[in-house]
């Protein structure tokens, strides 16, 4: 329905009288620019939605964990029967976060109070409270690992301040998963370069396999900011790896492939970041209707 004369007029008065008191408060610094494009009222506008749904209810995402850790205890079975005596011991590489824990409840947390970013904050209050759960499969895994004398080692980057590695271990402990120890445990606070900690592993022990849902979870090379297509690059120079010496898991909402779109892994929430990740998602666009 278009407006009537009468209730323009009566806006536009109001408009003014607005204005006029704003004027008379003394306002002379101008508001900050409205989050116009975030989520609003009950949040069906989020941006979010799609991942975090597809987190939440897709038989397929956790079918994937199977898969992943599947491939994963064929390494480890292969390499249990080609050992010999005076070989290193056996060891298997695992991030934590989204690879062998689920943080989902996390996201849905965030949509409910209608954020579309990676929500820093949020998260620390949410990592004490040990709402973390199993991925599906990991339990069974680690147990074989475990129960074959395979070593597991977890490196992880968290920070929560001091208590950022009781919080870590506090994990390992709750799911039950073996090596929950100081030995196995790695918690990375000022830098997200696994790459120091693996190697050390590698000196020691022979890996069978690295888990992770980052590609930074394997090697630090592929840690590129702001450049997708070097991105690609640096994946593609190992596709031999995938499946073999590494083995991902399926990560929508968070992780170093953002770094490549904003620059930063956890975009602050803006108008002008959700214009960019418009762009991300547009890169390749039929131009029919
Ligand atoms: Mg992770």
């Amino acid at each position: 329905m278009r407006l009537t004369t009468t209730r323009i007029c009566h806006q536009l008065a109001t408009g003014l009288l607005s204005g006029l008191l704003a004027l008379g408060a003394g306002a002379q610094t101008p508001a900050p620019a409205p989050n116009t494009t975030g989520p609003s009222g009950s949040g069906v506008n989020n941006a979010l939605l799609y991942a975090v749904a597809w987190k939440q209810t897709a038989a397929e995402y956790r079918a994937l964990y199977y898969q992943g850790f599947n491939v994963a205890r064929m390494h480890v079975q292969a390499a249990l029967a080609k050992r010999k005596s005076g070989d290193k011991p056996l060891a298997v590489v695992t991030d934590m976060d989204d690879t062998i824990l689920h943080t989902v409840n996390y996201w849905g947390n965030l949509i409910n109070q209608n954020k579309d970013f990676f929500d820093d904050p949020i998260w620390d209050r949410w990592i004490p409270e040990n709402k973390v759960t199993a991925a599906p499969g990991a339990t069974e895994f680690l147990k074989f690992c475990s129960d074959n004398g395979v070593e597991v080692f977890y490196v992880t980057s968290r920070d929560q301040g001091p208590k950022t590695y009781e919080y870590a271990m506090g994990h390992l402990r709750l799911l039950g998963y073996p090596n929950a120890d100081e030995q196995h445990l790695t918690v990375l606070i000022d830098t997200s370069n696994k790459e120091k900690r693996q190697d050390e592993v590698m000196q020691t022990h022979q890996v069978a396999v690295f888990l992770g849902d980052n590609l930074n979870d394997f090697r630090r090379k592929y840690y590129i900011k702001g450049d997708v297509d070097k991105r690609f690059a640096a994946m593609e120079a190992d596709r031999e790896k995938y499946g073999r010496e590494y083995v991902l898991f399926p990560n929508p909402t968070d992780g170093h492939w953002l770094a490549a779109i904003f620059g930063e892994s956890e975009p602050p929430p803006s108008d002008a970041n959700r214009e960019i990740l418009k762009k991300a998602a547009t890169r390749s666009a039929w131009q029919g209707q």
